[in-house]
């Protein structure tokens, strides 16, 4: 799978599980990942500052 930031290439484990964090080993990006079908994945970036998770 390719890294949106800078399309290095980032290995998903067989076994991932959506939400797992997966970081970018070119940039060091982390992203989460999410289904997108129903057995593909994508990555979504996280979104660690600035946001209000409630509680
Ligand atoms: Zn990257």
């Amino acid at each position: 799978m390719k890294c949106p930031e800078c399309e290095g290439d980032i290995s998903i484990p067989e076994d991932a599980l959506e939400g797992e964090i997966v970081a970018c080993p070119d940039c060091g990006a982390s992203f989460e990942l999410y289904k997108k079908g129903d057995k593909t994945f994508d990555l979504r970036p996280i979104q660690a500052v600035g946001e209000d998770w409630g509680e």
